[in-house]
């Protein structure tokens, strides 16, 4: 079984997809990586979500990545007397403090000691997804007397953004070292980390993580904005998560951002997803706006690996239709001549490793002469990163005899991955190759493929071989070179 498109689909579990017929329903529609949202549910559900994704896995044949989203020190106000919450007025005066009593019309608890630390007059917290905005007037080490400079209702623990500061927080709460440690025992391949603010942020992660799940940071705060280029050295992947970066800074800041950070990621062969929004009326109607099409076909033409459904199949009315929708665009923008010119028009980054040199005249050659597909072999999944890179006009397939790579290379844009047995020659990796491009539906007999590898096998970052073959086995002689 093998998809049409390059650009890869995440769909977010939860309580609208959470059964075996649904996920399976999903992934035929088109998904490639599941995402388990680790702010909802508990772990008996999660484990059960990531069983059912396995047991799919096994019974298609085809790897399966599983991205797990820690929450992240996400913050909250505390509860209101008044079930229903307060109308906050313009101009009226509104405190937060550490008091658990229940809050009412002039004041709440904010249960975060350091945030308190971090304000100054004039900082701006934002509440309920920025519908609502407190100005700080004076505040000290357990309060902040604010001004409401936008009202709205205000309710039992709806969220807090604190845009302008970088606050005294620990990248992981204690709840997000319990949820690493749970699923990185199930065994995902991506951890999503939160409100990532610095470089350290990631250390920390990867350490708790020890090589276990591969690391993505999510930027939604100006901070990891202004500290993109030394989070992403240390990061394997990215999501441009743009619910919560749309709240904290102003909404026509996001799209020059996204189209930054998808040149950033592919210029570093890191996989970025595009999340938040993507076809949110599809989370009660059965067909998208036009300007959601448009969305999904931008982040596209701009190289993503990836774009994310979140509410639309965790919790909406049609999930499936919203998947088919994501499938059904990527099809029509990348047979556009026009992608092509764009996605060639921005290849780039460093090049300066014989990897580099080997992949980019692997898709020279394919798309020079008749080659149906190239096939790379990678163990860590970095090889087939950089001919990911190159966006050739050729599929690839990344073949690797470990399935933690081949299930986390399922986020990268173009790869079709498949799992081989360790192979110790040359000519082995070149049969296994013809082999997986026809019997992958690639290619037949009479075509011909591109195979890259590293001799000696089994050592990580030694791509130093190019050949073009037959695909059919009986082609590849005795006498041919080892
Ligand atoms: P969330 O992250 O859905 O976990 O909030 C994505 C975003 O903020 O866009
Ligand atoms: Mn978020």
């Amino acid at each position: 079984m093998r998809r049409q498109r390059n650009v890869k689909i995440v769909a977010t579990l939860g309580p609208a997809s959470s059964d075996k017929k649904m996920i399976r329903a999903l992934f035929d529609a088109g998904a490639d990586v599941f995402r388990l949202n680790m702010s909802h549910g508990e772990h008996s559900e999660i484990g059960e979500r990531h069983r059912i994704i396995r047991e799919i896995e096994a019974e298609t044949g085809r790897p399966i990545g599983i991205l797990a989203d820690l929450q992240g020190p996400k913050l909250r106000v505390g509860v209101f007397a008044n079930e229903d919450g307060e109308d906050l007025v313009v101009g009226q005066a509104f405190r937060l403090d550490l008091d658990a009593a229940p809050g009412s019309n002039t004041r709440v608890q904010l249960p975060h000691k350091e945030i308190f630390e971090a304000l100054e007059p004039g900082s701006s917290l934002l509440v309920n997804d920025g519908k609502i905005r407190l100005k700080v007037e004076k505040c000290g080490k357990d309060f902040a007397d604010c001004v409401v400079a936008v009202g709205g209702t205000i309710s039992n623990r709806k969220g807090v953004n604190v845009p302008d500061v970088v606050l005294p927080l620990a990248a992981l709460s204690a709840k997000d070292r319990k949820d690493l440690e749970f699923v990185c025992r199930l065994g995902v391949d991506w951890l999503a980390l939160s409100f990532v603010q610095r470089p350290a942020d990631v250390a920390e992660a990867r350490e708790l993580a020890q090589g276990r799940a591969a690391v993505l940071s999510k930027i939604e705060k100006p901070a990891a904005v202004l500290a993109f280029d030394d989070i992403l050295a240390v990061s394997d992947g990215i999501m441009v998560a743009r619910g919560d970066l749309g709240v904290e800074l102003p909404v026509q800041n996001v799209p020059p951002i996204q189209k930054r950070l998808i040149r950033k990621c592919r210029a570093a062969a890191k996989p970025v997803i595009v999340a938040t929004q993507m076809l949110e009326s599809m989370i009660e109607s059965p067909i998208p706006t036009r300007a959601e099409v448009s969305d999904v076909a931008a982040a596209i033409y701009e190289g993503a690996d990836a774009v994310m459904l979140s509410a639309e199949s965790a919790a909406g009315d049609f999930p499936v239709e919203a998947v088919q929708t994501m499938n059904a665009v990527a099809l029509e923008v990348e047979s556009d001549p026009t992608y092509r010119e764009v996605i060639e028009a921005s290849r780039g980054g460093v090049k300066q490793s014989v990897a580099d040199g080997i992949v980019s005249a692997a898709r020279e050659i394919a798309e020079t002469a008749d080659i149906k597909v190239i096939c790379c072999f990678s163990q860590s999944g970095k090889t087939a990163s950089l001919v990911a890179r190159e966006r050739p006009a050729v599929p690839i397939i990344a073949m690797t005899s470990l399935m933690g790579t081949a299930r986390r290379m399922a986020l990268t844009w173009g790869l079709h991955c498949v799992k081989t047995n360790e192979v110790s020659r040359f000519k082995e990796a070149v049969l296994n190759a013809a082999r997986a491009a026809r019997t992958e539906g690639f290619a037949e007999p009479t075509d011909h493929l591109v195979v890259t590898a590293g001799v000696p096998f089994g050592q990580s970052g030694t791509t130093n071989i190019l050949r073009v073959a037959p695909c059919d086995e009986r082609l590849i002689l005795p006498a041919d070179p080892d």
